[in-house]
Protein backbone atom coordinates (compact mmCIF):
# COMPACT_ATOMS: atom_id res chain seq x y z
CA UNK A 1 0.00 0.00 0.00
CA UNK A 2 2.69 1.97 0.64
CA UNK A 3 4.90 1.86 -2.81
CA UNK A 4 1.01 2.92 -3.95
CA UNK A 5 1.05 5.49 -2.16
CA UNK A 6 4.04 7.03 -3.02
CA UNK A 7 3.59 6.47 -6.23
CA UNK A 8 0.23 8.61 -6.14
CA UNK A 9 1.77 11.37 -4.42
CA UNK A 10 4.34 11.28 -6.88
CA UNK A 11 1.89 11.59 -9.87
CA UNK A 12 0.18 14.40 -7.76
CA UNK A 13 2.81 16.56 -6.94
CA UNK A 14 4.10 16.47 -10.76
CA UNK A 15 0.68 16.94 -12.18
CA UNK A 16 -0.14 20.11 -9.89
CA UNK A 17 0.91 22.36 -12.53
CA UNK A 18 -2.02 22.01 -14.60
CA UNK A 19 -5.86 23.10 -14.58
CA UNK A 20 -8.36 20.26 -15.46
CA UNK A 21 -12.24 20.53 -15.42
CA UNK A 22 -12.99 17.66 -12.99
CA UNK A 23 -14.96 14.86 -14.83
CA UNK A 24 -15.41 12.26 -12.61
CA UNK A 25 -17.16 9.33 -13.28
CA UNK A 26 -15.74 6.05 -12.82
CA UNK A 27 -15.04 3.27 -10.62
CA UNK A 28 -13.26 3.36 -7.20
CA UNK A 29 -12.53 1.53 -4.47
CA UNK A 30 -13.78 3.44 -1.10
CA UNK A 31 -12.82 1.58 1.85
CA UNK A 32 -12.18 -1.54 0.16
CA UNK A 33 -15.47 -1.42 -1.86
CA UNK A 34 -15.40 -0.48 -5.60
CA UNK A 35 -18.09 1.75 -6.37
CA UNK A 36 -18.91 3.46 -9.47
CA UNK A 37 -18.82 7.11 -8.51
CA UNK A 38 -20.89 9.73 -10.42
CA UNK A 39 -20.40 12.88 -8.59
CA UNK A 40 -20.42 16.21 -9.22
CA UNK A 41 -17.75 18.12 -10.86
CA UNK A 42 -16.47 20.04 -7.64
CA UNK A 43 -13.56 22.86 -8.26
CA UNK A 44 -11.90 24.29 -5.75
CA UNK A 45 -10.37 28.29 -5.78
CA UNK A 46 -7.70 29.32 -3.46
CA UNK A 47 -7.66 32.87 -3.01
CA UNK A 48 -9.29 33.46 -6.01
CA UNK A 49 -6.76 30.76 -7.90
CA UNK A 50 -7.85 27.43 -9.27
CA UNK A 51 -6.49 24.68 -7.31
CA UNK A 52 -5.89 21.72 -8.37
CA UNK A 53 -6.21 18.01 -6.11
CA UNK A 54 -4.36 16.30 -9.58
CA UNK A 55 -5.34 12.89 -10.38
CA UNK A 56 -7.38 12.53 -7.12
CA UNK A 57 -10.50 15.06 -7.30
CA UNK A 58 -12.79 16.13 -4.77
CA UNK A 59 -15.47 13.38 -3.74
CA UNK A 60 -18.72 14.08 -2.39
CA UNK A 61 -18.89 11.07 -0.54
CA UNK A 62 -22.01 10.18 1.86
CA UNK A 63 -23.00 14.34 1.67
CA UNK A 64 -19.84 15.40 2.30
CA UNK A 65 -16.76 16.67 0.29
CA UNK A 66 -14.00 15.27 0.67
CA UNK A 67 -10.52 16.13 -0.91
CA UNK A 68 -7.14 13.82 -1.31
CA UNK A 69 -4.79 15.13 1.88
CA UNK A 70 -1.16 14.63 0.81
CA UNK A 71 -2.20 16.44 -2.08
CA UNK A 72 -4.03 19.44 -0.46
CA UNK A 73 -1.79 19.52 2.42
CA UNK A 74 1.41 19.64 0.17
CA UNK A 75 -0.11 22.11 -2.24
CA UNK A 76 -0.48 24.71 0.82
CA UNK A 77 3.08 24.16 1.76
CA UNK A 78 2.71 21.40 4.84
CA UNK A 79 4.76 18.38 5.13
CA UNK A 80 2.46 15.09 4.86
CA UNK A 81 4.06 11.66 6.82
CA UNK A 82 1.77 8.63 6.47
CA UNK A 83 2.43 5.78 8.67
CA UNK A 84 1.13 2.66 7.74
CA UNK A 85 1.44 0.47 10.66
CA UNK A 86 -0.76 3.03 12.36
CA UNK A 87 -2.71 4.12 9.41
CA UNK A 88 -2.26 7.56 10.48
CA UNK A 89 -1.57 10.55 8.15
CA UNK A 90 0.52 13.34 9.99
CA UNK A 91 0.26 17.09 8.48
CA UNK A 92 2.44 19.72 9.81
CA UNK A 93 2.26 23.36 9.49
CA UNK A 94 2.40 25.29 12.43
CA UNK A 95 0.50 22.92 14.26
CA UNK A 96 0.56 19.15 13.82
CA UNK A 97 -2.56 17.43 13.08
CA UNK A 98 -3.20 13.54 12.98
CA UNK A 99 -6.11 11.57 11.48
CA UNK A 100 -6.50 8.26 11.05
CA UNK A 101 -7.93 6.17 8.24
CA UNK A 102 -12.03 5.03 8.90
CA UNK A 103 -12.21 7.40 12.00
CA UNK A 104 -14.04 10.65 12.43
CA UNK A 105 -11.34 11.51 15.64
CA UNK A 106 -8.32 13.77 14.89
CA UNK A 107 -5.94 15.32 17.24
CA UNK A 108 -4.61 18.81 16.65
CA UNK A 109 -1.31 19.70 18.61
CA UNK A 110 -2.76 16.49 21.02
CA UNK A 111 -6.27 17.60 21.06
CA UNK A 112 -9.03 15.63 20.26
CA UNK A 113 -11.44 16.85 17.63
CA UNK A 114 -14.15 15.60 15.83
CA UNK A 115 -14.11 15.53 12.02
CA UNK A 116 -17.81 16.43 10.49
CA UNK A 117 -16.74 13.26 8.33
CA UNK A 118 -14.51 10.55 8.52
CA UNK A 119 -11.17 10.30 7.07
CA UNK A 120 -11.60 7.35 3.86
CA UNK A 121 -9.18 5.43 1.24
CA UNK A 122 -9.77 5.18 -1.57
CA UNK A 123 -8.37 2.81 -4.48
CA UNK A 124 -5.92 1.60 -1.65
CA UNK A 125 -3.82 4.06 -1.37
CA UNK A 126 -5.21 7.40 -1.01
CA UNK A 127 -6.43 9.16 2.17
CA UNK A 128 -9.41 11.44 1.91
CA UNK A 129 -10.34 14.31 4.53
CA UNK A 130 -13.55 16.15 4.99
CA UNK A 131 -12.01 19.34 2.81
CA UNK A 132 -13.56 21.91 5.93
CA UNK A 133 -11.27 20.31 8.62
CA UNK A 134 -8.28 20.44 6.19
CA UNK A 135 -8.16 23.95 5.17
CA UNK A 136 -9.25 25.11 8.36
CA UNK A 137 -6.87 23.25 10.08
CA UNK A 138 -4.28 25.12 7.64
CA UNK A 139 -5.20 28.82 8.43
CA UNK A 140 -8.01 28.80 5.18
CA UNK A 141 -12.11 29.65 5.55
CA UNK A 142 -13.85 27.77 3.41
CA UNK A 143 -17.10 28.57 1.33
CA UNK A 144 -19.10 26.63 -0.99
CA UNK A 145 -20.79 28.21 -3.90
CA UNK A 146 -22.94 27.74 -6.86
CA UNK A 147 -25.01 24.42 -5.46
CA UNK A 148 -21.72 23.04 -3.91
CA UNK A 149 -19.39 22.49 -6.92
CA UNK A 150 -17.57 25.42 -6.16
CA UNK A 151 -15.88 25.76 -2.97
CA UNK A 152 -14.02 29.25 -2.60
CA UNK A 153 -11.03 28.83 -0.23
CA UNK A 154 -9.60 31.98 1.38
CA UNK A 155 -6.75 32.82 3.73
CA UNK A 156 -7.37 33.76 7.16
CA UNK A 157 -5.26 35.77 9.59
CA UNK A 158 -4.26 34.95 12.17
CA UNK A 159 -3.94 31.55 12.48
CA UNK A 160 -4.79 30.67 15.97
CA UNK A 161 -8.20 32.61 16.03
CA UNK A 162 -9.26 30.32 13.60
CA UNK A 163 -8.28 27.21 15.39
CA UNK A 164 -9.92 28.35 18.55
CA UNK A 165 -13.15 28.62 16.77
CA UNK A 166 -12.82 25.41 15.45
CA UNK A 167 -14.37 23.23 17.98
CA UNK A 168 -17.20 25.20 18.53
CA UNK A 169 -18.80 23.77 15.63
CA UNK A 170 -18.95 20.28 16.66
CA UNK A 171 -19.25 20.83 20.25
CA UNK A 172 -23.30 19.51 19.73
CA UNK A 173 -22.44 15.90 18.75
CA UNK A 174 -22.68 13.14 21.36
CA UNK A 175 -21.33 9.67 20.04
CA UNK A 176 -22.54 6.32 19.93
CA UNK A 177 -20.62 3.77 21.92
CA UNK A 178 -22.90 0.59 22.35
CA UNK A 179 -25.79 -1.00 20.97
CA UNK A 180 -26.97 -4.18 21.93
CA UNK A 181 -29.86 -6.79 22.61
CA UNK A 182 -30.82 -8.32 25.85
CA UNK A 183 -34.06 -10.53 26.59
CA UNK A 184 -35.59 -11.11 29.55
CA UNK A 185 -38.66 -13.19 29.86
CA UNK A 186 -40.13 -12.64 26.26
CA UNK A 187 -38.96 -9.32 26.15
CA UNK A 188 -36.57 -8.36 23.81
CA UNK A 189 -34.85 -4.88 24.39
CA UNK A 190 -32.42 -3.50 21.66
CA UNK A 191 -30.20 -0.86 23.92
CA UNK A 192 -27.68 2.24 22.03
CA UNK A 193 -25.65 4.25 24.36
CA UNK A 194 -24.18 7.49 23.99
CA UNK A 195 -22.01 9.47 26.08
CA UNK A 196 -24.62 12.39 25.80
CA UNK A 197 -28.45 12.51 25.93
CA UNK A 198 -29.79 11.12 23.24
CA UNK A 199 -32.56 13.29 21.04
CA UNK A 200 -34.07 11.24 17.64
CA UNK A 201 -36.70 11.13 15.20
CA UNK A 202 -38.99 8.22 14.67
CA UNK A 203 -40.10 7.07 11.20
CA UNK A 204 -41.46 3.62 9.51
CA UNK A 205 -41.25 2.67 6.02
CA UNK A 206 -43.60 0.25 5.26
CA UNK A 207 -43.58 -1.92 1.70
CA UNK A 208 -46.32 -4.78 0.79
CA UNK A 209 -43.91 -7.49 2.11
CA UNK A 210 -41.72 -5.84 4.69
CA UNK A 211 -41.93 -3.28 7.56
CA UNK A 212 -38.92 -0.99 8.76
CA UNK A 213 -39.03 1.84 11.62
CA UNK A 214 -35.74 3.96 12.05
CA UNK A 215 -34.78 5.98 15.03
CA UNK A 216 -32.46 8.79 13.73
CA UNK A 217 -30.27 9.87 16.36
CA UNK A 218 -29.78 13.29 16.13
CA UNK A 219 -26.56 14.87 16.06
CA UNK A 220 -25.23 11.47 16.65
CA UNK A 221 -21.48 10.13 15.54
CA UNK A 222 -21.72 6.51 15.18
CA UNK A 223 -18.68 4.89 16.78
CA UNK A 224 -20.07 1.38 17.60
CA UNK A 225 -18.02 -1.21 14.81
CA UNK A 226 -21.27 -3.71 15.08
CA UNK A 227 -23.45 -3.18 12.18
CA UNK A 228 -26.26 -5.22 12.59
CA UNK A 229 -27.83 -7.68 14.95
CA UNK A 230 -29.60 -10.55 13.70
CA UNK A 231 -32.80 -11.51 15.50
CA UNK A 232 -35.12 -13.58 13.22
CA UNK A 233 -38.08 -14.15 15.92
CA UNK A 234 -41.89 -13.70 15.52
CA UNK A 235 -41.27 -11.45 12.13
CA UNK A 236 -38.86 -9.30 14.17
CA UNK A 237 -35.51 -10.14 11.57
CA UNK A 238 -32.49 -7.45 12.94
CA UNK A 239 -32.05 -4.21 13.88
CA UNK A 240 -29.05 -2.05 12.53
CA UNK A 241 -26.93 0.76 12.93
CA UNK A 242 -25.14 2.99 10.57
CA UNK A 243 -23.77 6.96 10.45
CA UNK A 244 -26.91 8.29 8.11
CA UNK A 245 -25.52 11.46 7.61
CA UNK A 246 -22.38 13.28 8.44
CA UNK A 247 -22.90 17.23 8.26
CA UNK A 248 -25.26 17.40 10.32
CA UNK A 249 -23.96 14.19 12.05
CA UNK A 250 -27.02 11.85 12.03
CA UNK A 251 -26.93 7.98 13.04
CA UNK A 252 -29.90 5.61 12.15
CA UNK A 253 -31.16 2.51 13.74
CA UNK A 254 -33.44 0.16 11.56
CA UNK A 255 -35.49 -2.30 12.53
CA UNK A 256 -36.42 -4.80 9.95
CA UNK A 257 -40.09 -6.49 10.36
CA UNK A 258 -42.26 -8.80 8.21
CA UNK A 259 -44.95 -6.53 9.49
CA UNK A 260 -45.69 -3.63 11.62
CA UNK A 261 -45.13 -5.49 15.10
CA UNK A 262 -45.67 -3.24 18.29
CA UNK A 263 -42.47 -2.04 20.63
CA UNK A 264 -41.94 0.23 23.40
CA UNK A 265 -39.58 3.31 23.63
CA UNK A 266 -38.15 4.53 26.63
CA UNK A 267 -34.80 6.64 27.35
CA UNK A 268 -32.67 5.88 30.54
CA UNK A 269 -32.58 8.83 33.45
CA UNK A 270 -29.48 10.17 32.24
CA UNK A 271 -30.79 10.25 28.44
CA UNK A 272 -28.22 8.74 27.61
CA UNK A 273 -29.57 5.17 26.51
CA UNK A 274 -32.57 4.61 24.21
CA UNK A 275 -34.38 0.95 25.01
CA UNK A 276 -36.53 0.06 22.26
CA UNK A 277 -38.48 -3.24 23.53
CA UNK A 278 -40.36 -5.89 22.10
CA UNK A 279 -43.17 -8.36 24.17
CA UNK A 280 -43.86 -11.93 23.09
CA UNK A 281 -40.72 -12.57 21.92
CA UNK A 282 -40.15 -16.12 22.58
CA UNK A 283 -39.72 -18.30 19.63
CA UNK A 284 -43.17 -19.77 18.63
CA UNK A 285 -45.33 -17.67 20.81
CA UNK A 286 -48.99 -16.55 19.45
CA UNK A 287 -47.36 -13.61 17.38
CA UNK A 288 -45.96 -16.37 15.11
CA UNK A 289 -49.78 -17.10 14.47
CA UNK A 290 -50.58 -14.03 12.94
CA UNK A 291 -47.45 -13.11 11.16
CA UNK A 292 -47.79 -13.05 7.32
CA UNK A 293 -44.24 -14.15 7.28
CA UNK A 294 -44.65 -17.65 4.85
CA UNK A 295 -43.42 -20.68 4.91
CA UNK A 296 -40.34 -21.36 3.80
CA UNK A 297 -40.67 -24.88 2.32
CA UNK A 298 -43.09 -23.46 -0.13
CA UNK A 299 -41.19 -23.50 -3.22
CA UNK A 300 -43.71 -20.08 -4.53
CA UNK A 301 -42.29 -18.11 -1.43
CA UNK A 302 -38.92 -17.00 -2.31
CA UNK A 303 -40.32 -15.48 -5.73
CA UNK A 304 -43.21 -13.63 -3.67
CA UNK A 305 -41.01 -11.95 -0.72
CA UNK A 306 -38.60 -10.43 -3.02
CA UNK A 307 -39.31 -6.94 -2.08
CA UNK A 308 -38.74 -5.51 -5.49
CA UNK A 309 -39.98 -8.71 -7.84
CA UNK A 310 -42.35 -7.21 -9.71
CA UNK A 311 -44.87 -9.08 -12.55
CA UNK A 312 -44.14 -9.24 -15.91
CA UNK A 313 -46.86 -11.46 -17.39
CA UNK A 314 -47.25 -15.08 -16.70
CA UNK A 315 -43.45 -16.23 -17.75
CA UNK A 316 -42.93 -15.40 -14.34
CA UNK A 317 -44.28 -18.25 -12.77
CA UNK A 318 -41.74 -20.40 -11.14
CA UNK A 319 -41.25 -23.65 -11.60
CA UNK A 320 -41.27 -26.43 -9.09
CA UNK A 321 -37.85 -27.61 -8.67
CA UNK A 322 -36.01 -25.30 -10.58
CA UNK A 323 -32.79 -23.50 -8.91
CA UNK A 324 -33.42 -19.96 -8.31
CA UNK A 325 -30.71 -17.55 -10.22
CA UNK A 326 -30.68 -14.07 -9.30
CA UNK A 327 -29.74 -11.81 -11.62
CA UNK A 328 -28.13 -8.19 -10.13
CA UNK A 329 -28.52 -5.40 -13.11
CA UNK A 330 -25.96 -2.63 -11.48
CA UNK A 331 -27.03 0.35 -10.45
CA UNK A 332 -30.57 1.95 -11.25
CA UNK A 333 -32.83 4.55 -10.51
CA UNK A 334 -30.87 7.89 -9.03
CA UNK A 335 -27.12 5.94 -9.86
CA UNK A 336 -26.60 5.81 -13.18
CA UNK A 337 -23.47 3.75 -12.19
CA UNK A 338 -20.64 5.05 -15.20
CA UNK A 339 -21.44 7.15 -17.69
CA UNK A 340 -19.47 7.87 -20.98
CA UNK A 341 -19.87 7.81 -24.67
CA UNK A 342 -23.67 8.64 -24.37
CA UNK A 343 -24.37 5.70 -22.42
CA UNK A 344 -25.65 4.90 -19.27
CA UNK A 345 -23.81 2.21 -17.27
CA UNK A 346 -27.75 1.43 -15.52
CA UNK A 347 -29.21 1.31 -18.93
CA UNK A 348 -26.77 -1.58 -20.43
CA UNK A 349 -26.86 -4.18 -17.30
CA UNK A 350 -30.63 -4.06 -17.45
CA UNK A 351 -31.22 -4.57 -20.70
CA UNK A 352 -28.57 -7.63 -20.43
CA UNK A 353 -30.57 -8.63 -17.54
CA UNK A 354 -33.71 -8.82 -19.17
CA UNK A 355 -32.38 -10.79 -22.06
CA UNK A 356 -30.69 -13.39 -20.03
CA UNK A 357 -33.67 -13.83 -17.84
CA UNK A 358 -35.73 -14.76 -21.16
CA UNK A 359 -32.98 -17.19 -22.73
CA UNK A 360 -32.95 -18.67 -18.44
CA UNK A 361 -36.69 -19.02 -18.19
CA UNK A 362 -37.14 -22.28 -19.32
CA UNK A 363 -33.85 -23.36 -17.38
CA UNK A 364 -34.92 -22.07 -14.06
CA UNK A 365 -36.49 -19.37 -11.94
CA UNK A 366 -34.87 -15.99 -12.41
CA UNK A 367 -35.71 -13.22 -10.29
CA UNK A 368 -33.93 -9.82 -10.28
CA UNK A 369 -32.95 -7.18 -8.14
CA UNK A 370 -34.86 -4.76 -10.26
CA UNK A 371 -36.43 -4.87 -13.96
CA UNK A 372 -37.13 -1.69 -14.47
CA UNK A 373 -35.47 1.77 -14.58
CA UNK A 374 -36.25 2.54 -10.88
CA UNK A 375 -35.47 0.38 -7.53
CA UNK A 376 -38.05 0.31 -4.76
CA UNK A 377 -35.18 1.47 -2.35
CA UNK A 378 -33.24 4.50 -2.15
CA UNK A 379 -30.69 4.02 -4.63
CA UNK A 380 -28.69 7.42 -3.68
CA UNK A 381 -27.98 5.48 -0.53
CA UNK A 382 -24.92 2.97 -1.19
CA UNK A 383 -25.63 0.94 1.89
CA UNK A 384 -29.19 0.60 1.70
CA UNK A 385 -28.26 -0.03 -2.06
CA UNK A 386 -25.98 -2.67 -1.97
CA UNK A 387 -27.97 -3.89 0.89
CA UNK A 388 -31.12 -4.46 -0.68
CA UNK A 389 -29.71 -6.27 -4.02
CA UNK A 390 -28.72 -8.78 -1.46
CA UNK A 391 -31.84 -8.94 0.76
CA UNK A 392 -33.44 -9.90 -2.01
CA UNK A 393 -31.27 -12.60 -3.03
CA UNK A 394 -31.34 -13.88 0.65
CA UNK A 395 -34.93 -13.98 0.83
CA UNK A 396 -35.23 -15.42 -2.33
CA UNK A 397 -32.81 -18.31 -1.18
CA UNK A 398 -31.48 -18.02 -4.53
CA UNK A 399 -29.01 -20.88 -5.81
CA UNK A 400 -27.01 -18.10 -7.70
CA UNK A 401 -26.01 -14.69 -7.42
CA UNK A 402 -24.57 -12.68 -10.67
CA UNK A 403 -24.43 -9.07 -10.70
CA UNK A 404 -23.84 -7.83 -13.90
CA UNK A 405 -21.65 -4.47 -14.72
CA UNK A 406 -19.79 -2.14 -17.54
CA UNK A 407 -16.34 -1.40 -16.25
CA UNK A 408 -15.18 2.67 -16.75
CA UNK A 409 -11.30 3.67 -16.76
CA UNK A 410 -9.55 6.55 -15.18
CA UNK A 411 -8.22 7.15 -19.14
CA UNK A 412 -10.27 5.91 -22.15
CA UNK A 413 -8.23 2.99 -22.85
CA UNK A 414 -9.37 0.53 -21.01
CA UNK A 415 -11.08 -2.30 -22.70
CA UNK A 416 -12.42 -6.18 -22.39
CA UNK A 417 -13.82 -8.57 -19.60
CA UNK A 418 -13.03 -8.94 -16.14
CA UNK A 419 -14.83 -10.93 -13.52
CA UNK A 420 -14.63 -11.23 -9.70
CA UNK A 421 -15.20 -13.03 -6.59
CA UNK A 422 -15.27 -12.11 -3.15
CA UNK A 423 -11.82 -13.00 -1.20
CA UNK A 424 -13.47 -15.41 1.66
CA UNK A 425 -15.66 -16.72 -0.81
CA UNK A 426 -16.11 -21.19 -0.39
CA UNK A 427 -13.99 -22.69 -2.78
CA UNK A 428 -17.02 -24.31 -4.43
CA UNK A 429 -18.26 -20.68 -5.34
CA UNK A 430 -14.53 -19.38 -6.68
CA UNK A 431 -14.75 -22.81 -8.84
CA UNK A 432 -18.36 -21.84 -10.09
CA UNK A 433 -17.13 -17.66 -10.94
CA UNK A 434 -14.07 -19.56 -12.40
CA UNK A 435 -16.35 -21.26 -14.83
CA UNK A 436 -18.72 -19.14 -15.77
CA UNK A 437 -15.45 -16.31 -16.18
CA UNK A 438 -13.62 -18.93 -18.86
CA UNK A 439 -16.45 -19.32 -20.76
CA UNK A 440 -17.32 -15.51 -21.04
CA UNK A 441 -13.70 -14.81 -21.54
CA UNK A 442 -14.01 -16.93 -24.44
CA UNK A 443 -17.23 -15.41 -25.84
CA UNK A 444 -15.24 -11.95 -25.73
CA UNK A 445 -12.07 -13.29 -27.09
CA UNK A 446 -14.29 -14.25 -30.02
CA UNK A 447 -15.19 -10.72 -30.43
CA UNK A 448 -11.59 -9.67 -30.54
CA UNK A 449 -11.20 -8.58 -26.58
CA UNK A 450 -9.23 -9.31 -24.10
CA UNK A 451 -9.62 -11.64 -20.74
CA UNK A 452 -8.53 -9.12 -17.69
CA UNK A 453 -8.96 -11.91 -15.06
CA UNK A 454 -10.66 -13.50 -12.90
CA UNK A 455 -10.19 -11.53 -9.92
CA UNK A 456 -10.45 -11.35 -5.66
CA UNK A 457 -12.41 -8.73 -4.53
CA UNK A 458 -14.14 -7.63 -1.41
CA UNK A 459 -16.97 -6.34 -3.02
CA UNK A 460 -20.16 -5.93 -0.75
CA UNK A 461 -22.59 -7.61 -3.02
CA UNK A 462 -20.67 -10.61 -2.71
CA UNK A 463 -19.62 -10.48 0.32
CA UNK A 464 -23.19 -10.16 1.81
CA UNK A 465 -25.14 -12.60 -0.31
CA UNK A 466 -25.53 -16.35 0.90
CA UNK A 467 -25.29 -17.93 -2.20
CA UNK A 468 -22.22 -19.03 -4.40
CA UNK A 469 -21.67 -15.58 -6.17
CA UNK A 470 -19.83 -13.56 -9.05
CA UNK A 471 -19.72 -10.02 -10.41
CA UNK A 472 -19.02 -9.37 -13.90
CA UNK A 473 -17.21 -6.46 -15.84
CA UNK A 474 -18.38 -6.35 -19.18
CA UNK A 475 -15.95 -3.95 -21.53
CA UNK A 476 -15.41 -0.04 -20.26
CA UNK A 477 -17.89 2.75 -21.27
CA UNK A 478 -15.45 5.12 -21.52
CA UNK A 479 -13.25 3.52 -24.67
CA UNK A 480 -14.73 4.11 -27.80
CA UNK A 481 -14.51 1.19 -29.42
CA UNK A 482 -15.51 -1.05 -26.26
CA UNK A 483 -18.71 1.79 -25.95
CA UNK A 484 -19.54 0.97 -29.77
CA UNK A 485 -19.86 -2.80 -29.04
CA UNK A 486 -22.18 -2.22 -26.02
CA UNK A 487 -24.61 0.80 -28.19
CA UNK A 488 -24.86 -2.99 -30.77
CA UNK A 489 -28.09 -4.48 -29.73
CA UNK A 490 -26.72 -7.57 -31.94
CA UNK A 491 -23.56 -7.57 -29.90
CA UNK A 492 -25.81 -7.18 -26.69
CA UNK A 493 -27.62 -9.78 -27.66
CA UNK A 494 -25.04 -12.02 -28.54
CA UNK A 495 -23.21 -11.32 -25.08
CA UNK A 496 -26.60 -12.10 -23.31
CA UNK A 497 -26.33 -15.32 -24.59
CA UNK A 498 -23.37 -16.00 -23.40
CA UNK A 499 -23.82 -14.79 -20.31
CA UNK A 500 -27.02 -17.48 -20.10
CA UNK A 501 -25.11 -20.33 -21.67
CA UNK A 502 -22.30 -19.72 -19.09
CA UNK A 503 -24.39 -19.61 -16.18
CA UNK A 504 -26.07 -22.83 -17.87
CA UNK A 505 -23.26 -25.05 -18.10
CA UNK A 506 -21.69 -23.82 -14.58
CA UNK A 507 -24.98 -24.45 -13.01
CA UNK A 508 -26.11 -27.55 -14.70
CA UNK A 509 -29.52 -25.84 -16.04
CA UNK A 510 -31.47 -27.98 -18.34
ZN1 LIG B 1 -21.02 -0.73 -11.91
Amino acid sequence: MKKVFTFLALVLTLSFFYITAYAFSQNIVLDGKRICYNGPDISITVDGNPFNTGDNPPLLIDGSTLVPARSVSEGLGADVKWDEGTQTVTVTKDKVFKFKIGSNNATVDGKNVTLQAPVRIINGGTSYVPIRFLFESLGYKVKWVDDKNLIQVTKIMPLPTMVAAKPAQVVNNVNIINFDKTEDNGTLTVSIKADGPIKYVKGDISNPDNYRVYFDLQNAVNQVSKERIDINVNGLKDVRIRQFNNDPAVTRVVFDMDHNIPYNVNTSADGKTLNISFNNMKPNTAIAENSPKPDSNNQTVPLATAPTFVSRGNERNPIPNKKIICIDPGHGGYDSGAVGNGLQEKDITLKLALKVRDLLKNSCNVILTRDSDSTSWDSRDTYTDLQSRCDIANNANADYFISIHVNCGPGTDGTGFESFYYRNAPQASKDLGQKIHDSLAAFYASKGFCDRGYKECGFYVLANTNMPATLIENLFINNPSDAKALSDDNFLNDLAGAIANALKNALNLP
